[in-house]
């Protein structure tokens, strides 16, 4: 099977800054591909180009067969979006949120309501097919923004940042809806800023920063490429006077608010220091992707 998105040689400049630097890009079929990044580092941008919404500057992407921009309106009927901002009309209903869109994609009534209640029921909502939307909880609206974004039975899902706001038990939910869309074959893009949810549902994973894709793997081998594979946290009133005994006894320590980490290979001479220590408290755990983020993007604030 072909790649649902290709892209070559990227690049989109705003004010004469390029914002997306050369970027390549392939999704294979089947798979979540995650586009990570700091704020501001050009990840709507590229989403916005690859759907054809905006004209690049230079390169070629190819989306569902289609070479865009010219061919954006084919390839966007084939195209699911779960946008950042849920747009749901609050003056409709759960199923009229789905048929309003279903119309939009220029869907027959008939074959809209033979889709609304599998829908309903992926998105555990059947019971609240008759309820207005400001009536929902937010896990709710953002999973019915998810079901409404595969009424027309998309081959490729776009989704961007689709748990943010959300608490733990609704954003299990979604992510378990998610791995129901890949299981059935749709291939995902998606973007987030959170590591655990990335590392949990995406098989390949591409960090972007500064407009330019910085690597690009699996969550696994990107922690084992880039990063120690141990790390202790500690924190506590006399981490100042511990630093220097840290840095003899990790391979790599950083500083982050008031927290420092040491990444090694090896945590247990650290942590018979810190056993000696008893006003330093830590965290021994195994290194995630955070961390290989963190490391590659630095630690400094974007915006
Ligand atoms: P991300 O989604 O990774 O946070 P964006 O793609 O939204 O990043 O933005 C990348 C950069 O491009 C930012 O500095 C942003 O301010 C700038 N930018 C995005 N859209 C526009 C625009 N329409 N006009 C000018 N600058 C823009």
């Amino acid at each position: 099977m072909t790649s649902p998105l290709t892209i070559t040689g990227l690049s989109k400049r705003y004010g004469g800054v390029a914002v997306v630097d050369g970027v390549d890009l392939a999704i294979a079929p089947g798979q979540c591909h995650g586009l990570l990044g700091p704020n501001g580092a050009g990840k709507t941008t590229t989403l916005r180009l690859a759907l054809g919404l905006i004209e690049a500057d230079a390169g070629e992407i190819r989306l569902l067969g289609h070479k865009m921009p010219e061919g954006g309106r084919a390839a966007r009927a084939r195209v699911g979006v779960v946008p950042q901002v849920d747009s749901l009309d609050p003056d409709f209903t759960v199923r009229e949120n789905l048929f309003a869109y279903g119309r939009y994609f220029g869907l027959d009534r008939a074959e809209v309501e033979a889709r609304v209640p599998g829908l309903l029921d992926f998105a555990g909502l059947a019971g609240k097919a008759d309820a207005r939307v400001p009536s929902l909880s937010g896990g709710m609206k953002r999973r019915l923004t998810l079901a409404r974004a595969l009424i027309n039975d998309p081959d490729l899902v776009v989704l961007d940042e689709p748990t943010t706001g959300l608490d733990p038990q609704a954003r299990h939910l979604v992510w378990q809806g998610l791995r129901r869309l890949t299981a059935r074959g749709k291939t995902l893009l998606l973007t987030t800023h959170f590591m655990d949810e990335a590392e949990r549902l995406c098989d390949r994973i591409s960090i972007i920063d500064k407009g330019r894709i910085i690597v690009e793997g699996s969550p696994r081998e990107l922690i084992r490429s880039h990063i120690e594979p141990q790390v202790v946290e500690v924190y506590g009133e006399a981490l100042a006077d511990w630093r220097v005994c840290a840095q003899d006894l990790c391979k790599r320590c950083e500083t982050a608010g008031e927290t420092l980490f040491c990444y090694t290979d090896n945590p247990d001479p650290v942590i018979a220091e810190l056993d000696k220590q008893p006003e330093l408290r830590y965290l021994h755990r195994p290194a995630n992707l955070e961390d290989v983020f963190l490391k590659l993007t630095g630690r400094d604030l974007r915006d």
